[in-house]
């Protein structure tokens, strides 16, 4: 185990990008979240469109590795998906567009989580800007959550003979309830989830290691807290590969939730994980995952930006120079 060198892999493709004819808008979610970061991205010389690694989507066999095939049919009934994306309006729209406008878009983030599991393991770490979908359960998705990219980039490892034994550091504001259902019994993937204790979903399932938090806990308490537990996370994982879950509606700004973190707090708490990763010679993949507010975006942004000024892009020979946004850059991230 071990690298000489870690070097950051970003996984994207502009087909993570939900189009709905605005009708996505009607979700709390910031929909432009992943495309404002690339462009960001691009902006500020971390990357160019060539030094991206872009996923397939997922493929019907990949979705089985976790999903029953229930609910594969179950996504052929617009009710149900707006069930999952808790969106009632998606219920009216018809059978291909719901498939063409959001479910598509949720395969080619999940493949790109799949896609970030295999450069995770040949350059130690891959950032996925997207994904992280954990609430999904084998026969239903919840919390607009609709496959579970964690748990089928992890099936897909293993079966191709890559890793066994991998472990889910979810860090998201809500518990990662689907990924704790899935491996409840898999002695091989450990799931670790810290989260706010008094909001969705209740009831909670149970992880193989939970840490719940109060309403109102600061960037102190979270990180020491994190920093005095990941060890013994880690040790007792043993992992092959590690997914974080980086949600940053642990922010203060958060509508959905209420813990009280900053943006730098959120970068720390990255780093952290990545740092103890990187380290102990694991290699780990960055997911996006949950995150709604006006803060959203640019924290995930500059937790990212951190990352490769640390450990540099896989790939690319030199930095770049920051430049003027263009126009398309312009409107997403002003
Ligand atoms: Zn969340």
């Amino acid at each position: 185990m071990g690298r000489a060198l870690e070097k950051v892999a970003i996984v994207y493709s502009t087909n993570y990008e939900i189009n709905m004819a605005g009708l996505e808008k009607l979700h709390p979610f910031d929909i432009h979240k992943y495309a404002k970061i690339y462009l960001q991205l691009q902006t500020d010389g971390y990357l160019r469109p060539d030094d991206v690694f872009v996923p397939e989507p997922l493929s019907k066999e990949q979705i089985l590795l976790v999903h029953t095939d229930e609910f594969c049919r179950s996504l052929k009934d617009p009710q149900r998906v707006a069930q999952y994306l808790e969106m009632e309006i998606v219920a009216k729209v018809p059978t291909k567009m719901v498939d063409a406008g959001f479910l598509s878009s949720f395969r080619w983030a999940s493949g790109g989580t799949i896609m970030a599991g295999r450069e995770a393991l040949e350059y130690g770490i891959a950032i996925n800007i997207g994904g992280g979908y954990h609430h999904a359960k084998p026969d239903a998705g919840e919390g607009f959550c609709v496959y579970n990219d964690l748990a089928i980039a992890i099936r897909a490892l293993q079966k191709d003979g890559l890793i066994q034994r991998a472990c889910v550091v979810d860090l998201d504001v809500h518990q990662g309830n689907g990924t704790a259902v899935i491996f409840a019994s898999d002695d091989n993937v450990f799931t670790f989830s810290m989260h706010q204790r008094d909001i969705y979903p209740i009831p909670k399932e149970t992880s193989d290691w939970d840490i719940e938090l109060a309403a109102g806990t600061t960037d102190e308490v979270y990180l020491s807290l994190l920093q005095e537990v990941l060890p013994a996370v880690l040790e007792q994982a043993k992992p092959q590969i590690v997914f974080l879950q980086a949600g940053c509606d642990t922010l203060e700004s958060d509508p959905l939730a209420s813990l009280a973190m900053t943006p730098s707090g959120i970068a720390r708490r990255d780093a952290l994980v990545i740092d103890a990763c990187v380290s102990r010679g694991i290699p780990v993949v960055i997911t996006l995952g949950g995150g709604y507010g006006p803060q959203a975006w640019k924290t995930q942004y500059d937790s990212i930006a951190r990352t490769i000024d640390k450990y540099g892009l896989a790939g690319a020979g030199r930095a770049y120079q920051r430049r003027s946004p263009t126009a398309k850059e312009k409107f997403y991230t002003k």
